[in-house]
């Protein structure tokens, strides 16, 4: 057994000072006890730090020079490796959009690391999201243009067989033909389905909704707009309660107010932070390749040399600080922004996403001034120490 002392975030607020135990299956014990620190060697001493529920990233491509369409367990691990260290516990290995060969590949890789489990250093695999590629081409951003189609039922059945329904997510524009039937298969199957790239007017993804859409991918980014007269895609995510909307908080893909604002109207429950990262993610500033195209990351911030942003290269731990100050919530509702909400989606609630006794000890401990994650434990295993 395991004790970690600090600023503990439980739903129900911070209980500061105080210890958690972490069991040798690696579930979450007691939380709140007031068992005093001892200097057993696998206890954490955590006093003054946030200890927070492990990150939950529904959508990230790649991180340490790795990306999940390079189809190899190896990419795969890198990447669960590379954000394992900015605190993301568990995450979505996303595709983008691509032949189905490349498509299968990806999906091969990701299955066979999550179904033989996470190694060392690395965070867990979720599942997959396939982001694409059933979009619209004028709302496609980064994916690229030449893999965009029609949704095709018997392509995503077979790629669900493939999958051995660890396909968690998908990411479709519900304007286009097959859409109904490609969402209800999704979600016969248990895939979470997110409207994105998309030109959807506000009537189309209202549609969507009652075939089955619950989420909307990177919200504002690659949708149509709001307008007053015409809500499009997005005044139709921030209006129905049905859609969680993904948000990429890295102060560029939206602007603070934007965070803000989306906020006010989703509420706390209705928000899933993501990072969108791509293989350039803490890696030094320089070209990269996205689909086949150069990526220029500078500034921290990925784009193609035309400007159109290109995924990001943000961190969890910057999301969840970034979501505080631009938006002004509590330490409890950042929480569930950055890992609760996401283990709903995942239907993975009391599993995961929390730290109540019973769950997963996946868990984060962030310096509480700088924000930088100083331990990353992964089923009650640290996996990344500062
Ligand atoms: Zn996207």
């Amino acid at each position: 057994m395991r004790t970690i002392t600090g600023d503990i975030v439980t739903p129900g607020g911070v209980l500061s000072n105080s210890a958690l135990t972490v069991t040798d299956d690696g579930e979450i014990g007691e939380v709140g006890s007031t068992r005093p620190f001892s200097s057993h060697s696998e206890d954490i001493d955590a006093r003054g730090f946030l200890v927070l529920p492990g990150f939950i990233d529904l959508h990230v491509h790649g991180g340490g020079g790795a990306d999940f369409m390079h189809g190899t367990a190896e990419a795969v691990r890198q990447v669960a490796r590379t954000h394992a260290r900015f605190g993301t516990t568990g995450l979505l290995a996303t595709t983008l959009t691509a032949s189905q060969e490349a498509t299968d590949r990806a999906i091969t890789a990701a299955r066979d690391v999550q179904l033989a489990g996470s190694g060392e250093g690395e965070s867990r695999i979720f599942g997959i999201h396939l982001e694409g590629p059933y979009i619209c081409p004028a709302r496609r951003g980064a994916q690229p243009a030449q893999w965009v189609r029609d949704p095709d039922p018997a392509e995503l059945a077979h790629w669900i067989q493939l999958s051995e329904d660890t396909i968690k997510q998908i990411t479709l524009a519900p304007e286009r033909g097959g859409a109904e039937e490609v969402i209800r298969l999704a979600r016969r199957n248990g895939v979470t389905v997110s409207v994105g790239h998309t030109d959807a007017t506000a009537a189309q993804t209202e549609k969507a909704v009652g075939w089955g859409a619950t989420q909307a991918t990177h919200v504002f980014n690659a949708m149509r707009g709001l307008h007053h007269r015409e809500p499009g895609t997005v005044g139709a995510c921030l209006s129905r309660p049905e859609i969680v909307c993904e948000v990429i908080a890295d102060g560029v893909h939206l602007d603070p107010l934007i965070v803000r604002m989306t906020v006010a109207a989703k509420g706390v429950a209705g928000i899933v932070l993501i990072t969108d990262a791509i293989e350039g993610t803490a890696m030094p500033e320089r070209e990269y390749l996205l689909g086949g195209q150069t990526v220029i990351v500078q500034n921290g911030t990925a784009a193609f040399a035309d400007g159109t942003l290109a995924g990001s290269v943000l961190t969890m731990d910057r999301a969840f600080a970034n979501v505080r100050r631009f938006a002004g919530v509590s330490i409890e509702a950042a929480a569930r922004l950055s890992s609760g909400n996401a283990a709903r989606q995942l239907g993975l609630s009391g599993k995961f996403g929390e730290l109540t006794a019973g769950a997963a000890g996946d868990i984060v401990i962030l310096h509480p001034e700088s924000g930088e994650v100083y331990w990353t434990l992964v089923g009650g295993r640290v996996v990344y120490r500062r």
